[in-house]
């Protein structure tokens, strides 16, 4: 077991013990905000044909060199109907919006510059080439347009369908059971007796994981109690990954960490960073075990950014299309910041875009317990160890999402 290791050193050992990468096959609509598991070609040219990019008429430009020019109207070509009639000298074609081009044709001038006289059309306004969408501009059949990895989210939904795709191949989610440890915790909602305080992590851990592209399966907290600790994780043996937060500090309470070092195997445990220095990472009988600091703000934190990347590099998920809840920005400090001696430190900021350049201010007091610091802000320092940042300093940061 290696302790006290750097944050990249944590992500590489937990990177060796990767969630199983399966594939399953799922229709469009299933598709939403899934994971695509191969790259996705065009089937078709898109688009399909020349066509127009306005309502108006199919004209020959050298047909309309100056205002008032008739031309016979011979037929109207529509989406989704007959092939229209091809225009000669001195004729136009009526057209809608992503009809095709009549043969003959090689400009459009849009209805609001014409005005129809019975059988003949008179041209008020330009004839533009422009106003024709080619065949082919945007994507070619056979282009690959979504890579492996892509989060079929909005408009790499509506692309899928655009270039014909009705089935794909996508990651299957994986389960990842969120586990809270602690005799003091109770559900949200029901009365507290002395002690006690509301549980609340494994509402955000689960959010996290929902948002990473897994489903998340939200447990009953556990007590302080070996016997009770080793029931519940055998029972979530059979899950992707299990994430429990609580019980891994140095206390004699921190029964994750004991139970996990004497039953299970851990490959690492204790990490440089501030907040959120105790986690561990291990297997119980083969599953993947991350076991997060129980403070409220080193839980979330050590979820983006040590759990987020080990999904990512599990799935194979792309790096700017896959599934992310952080970018990482630099951000000019308004106010100075702390960092940590020894620790990459990760203060929490407000960043805002502020004339080209992303500000960052801090809000409330820093302490772990004060998830509401979480929402106060929106991002996360990126301080190397022994590194203040002072106030007017660009520093790295993360941007949560
Ligand atoms: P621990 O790591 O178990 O020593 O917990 C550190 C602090 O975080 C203690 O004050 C706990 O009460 C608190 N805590 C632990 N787990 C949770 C949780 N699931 N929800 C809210 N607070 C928690
Ligand atoms: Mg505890």
């Amino acid at each position: 077991m290696e302790t006290r290791v750097t944050l990249e050193r944590a992500i590489q050992i937990a990177c060796a013990t990767p969630m199983a990468r399966v594939v399953e096959r799922a229709t469009l609509d299933d598709a939403r905000h899934r994971v695509l598991a191969t790259p996705l070609a065009s089937l078709v040219d898109d688009p399909r044909f020349d066509n127009s990019a306005m309502d108006g008429f199919a004209v020959r430009a050298s047909d309309c060199d100056r205002s008032g020019v008739r031309l016979k109207i011979v037929g109207t070509s529509q989406t989704g109907g007959e092939t229209p009639p091809p225009i000669a000298r001195a004729e136009a074609c009526r057209i809608m919006t992503g009809a095709p081009m009549p043969e003959g044709a090689d400009a459009i001038v849009m209805v609001e510059d014409t005005e129809v006289d019975d059988e003949h059309v008179i041209i008020h306004g330009p004839a533009r080439t422009a106003y024709i969408r080619r065949r082919a501009e945007n994507l070619s059949k056979g282009q690959e347009a979504l890579p492996e990895g892509t989060l079929l989210s909005s408009a790499s939904l509506a692309l899928a369908g655009t270039m014909g795709h009705g089935q794909l191949e996508l990651i299957r989610r994986p389960r990842i059971a969120v586990l809270s440890t602690g005799d003091e915790l109770v559900e949200p909602g029901t009365e507290l007796q002395p002690g006690q305080i509301y549980e609340s992590n494994s509402h955000a851990l689960s959010s996290l994981v929902e948002a990473m592209g897994c489903e998340a399966t939200r447990i009953d907290s556990s007590n302080d109690s070996m016997d009770e600790l080793r029931q519940t994780l055998d029972s979530l043996s059979s899950y992707d990954a299990i994430l429990t937060s609580g019980g891994v500090s140095m206390g004699d309470w921190d029964l994750v960490r004991r139970i996990m070092e004497e039953e299970g195997e851990v490959a690492f445990w204790r990490i440089n960073l501030r907040p959120g220095g105790p986690p561990l990472f291990g297997t119980w009988k083969g599953t993947p075990v991350f076991g997060l600091p129980g403070n409220p703000v080193s839980s979330l934190v050590v979820f983006h950014v040590l759990v987020a990347p080990w999904i990512s590099k599990s799935l194979g998920y792309h790096e700017d299309m896959g599934p992310r809840i952080s970018d990482r920005v630099s951000v000019r400090l308004e106010d100075d910041v702390a960092g940590a001696p020894g620790k990459l430190c990760l203060r929490r900021i407000r960043i805002r875009s502020h004339n080209g350049e992303l500000l960052a201010t801090t809000h409330t007091h820093q302490g772990s317990g004060n998830m509401h610091s979480m929402v106060a802000h929106n991002g996360l320092t990126l301080l190397p160890p022994d590194t203040d940042g002072k106030a007017g300093k660009t520093i790295d940061a993360l941007w949560l999402r």
